[in-house]
């Protein structure tokens, strides 16, 4: 039996493990990918207070082996379900269950798709939603990146230095993300904004060869040859499976506020997953310690 079962091996989910083994709780991380979540496709995380700049990997990489070094487990399987027996609270797998007295949801969010034609079919090729790990084929090539947040201009700025061009597709005229990026897109000479644009079509047989563009102010519409497009247009939980469990809002996002406790005793929210104003990597780590000593409360109690 575990003290705290935690869904989710990103920031929120093994900041908690750190926070749960340092209490003397026995804590498993379950993950159903790749332990480090969204902020390992980050190629340089310039925001996390006493780290000047790290990238995402490598921050991902530390808080697991600090996370391991304490004495959590961890276990790359799909959560397809959570019950409560009554007290004794129970993580289902593919595999296997595993018994828990408290339980950490922290699973985050996933890409939003833009739902424009050939999305899916050209997904892997020409397609992308990281740039960081898809950026090196296109080495010489013209892509474009569509979104406005710091995701998109993060991956504009990666792919600047390897593409011959790279066209900055946003809806509005204005960026969301931090504007320091900015200026320093704005020198980039292989840079173009492309301002109050949406893309309305992906074109392409076997890879992508180029966008339909469409301004939305003058209603024009045009081509943009380009090998690849990296989609960067913000995030959406997945959280349908355990709707049964806990209450979700109309979004998807698990209702919890900043003390993480969510509407069943015992299981708690942490990170983007559950209903929240700023999504960061700070408030991810700072929910994982909330949530780990909310649970390890409620284990003794
Ligand atoms: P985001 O901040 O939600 O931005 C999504 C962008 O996509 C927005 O500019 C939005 O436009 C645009 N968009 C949404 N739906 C669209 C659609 N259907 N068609 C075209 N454009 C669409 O998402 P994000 O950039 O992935 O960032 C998510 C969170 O992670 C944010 O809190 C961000 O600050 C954080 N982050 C942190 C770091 C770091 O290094 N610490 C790095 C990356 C991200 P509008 O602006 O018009 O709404």
């Amino acid at each position: 039996m575990y003290d705290i079962g935690i869904i989710g091996g990103g920031t929120a989910g093994m900041t908690a493990a750190i926070y749960g083994q340092r209490a003397g709780k026995r804590t498993i991380i379950i993950e159903g990918s790749t332990f480090g979540g969204q902020i390992t496709s980050s190629p340089n995380v310039e925001n996390y207070p006493g780290i000047a700049s790290v990238s995402g990997s490598e921050f991902s990489m530390n808080l697991l082996d600090q996370a391991m070094k304490l004495g959590a487990e961890t276990v790359t399987e799909q959560v397809t379900g959570i019950r409560d027996e009554g007290g004794v609270k129970v993580i289902e797998t593919t595999g296997k269950e595993y018994p828990c007295r408290s339980i950490i949801l922290a699973t985050g969010v996933t890409h939003r798709h833009l739902g424009v034609p050939n999305e899916e079919r050209l997904t892997g090729s020409g397609v992308s939603y990281c740039a960081t790990c898809d950026g090196a084929f296109f080495r010489g090539r013209d892509v474009a990146v569509v979104g406005g947040g710091s995701t998109a201009l993060q991956d504009a700025e990666f792919l600047s230095n390897y593409c011959r061009k790279v066209y900055l597709i946003h809806r509005r005229d204005e960026f969301r993300g931090e504007n320091r990026i900015v200026k320093r897109l704005e020198e980039k000479e292989n840079v173009e904004f492309v301002l109050n644009c949406t893309v309305r079509e992906i074109i392409g047989d076997s890879s992508v060869e180029r966008i339909i563009v469409n301004n939305k102010k003058t209603g024009k519409e045009y081509k943009l040859e380009v090998s690849g497009v990296f989609i960067a247009v913000g995030q959406i939980p997945r959280n349908e499976i355990f709707a049964d469990a806990v209450k979700l809002d109309e979004n998807g996002f698990i209702l919890a506020a900043e003390d993480c406790v969510t509407s069943h005793p015992g299981i708690f929210a942490a990170g983007d997953c559950r209903t929240k104003e700023v999504r960061q990597l700070t408030t991810a780590a700072a929910d994982g310690a909330v949530a780990a000593l909310a649970a390890c409360k409620f284990v003794v109690d």
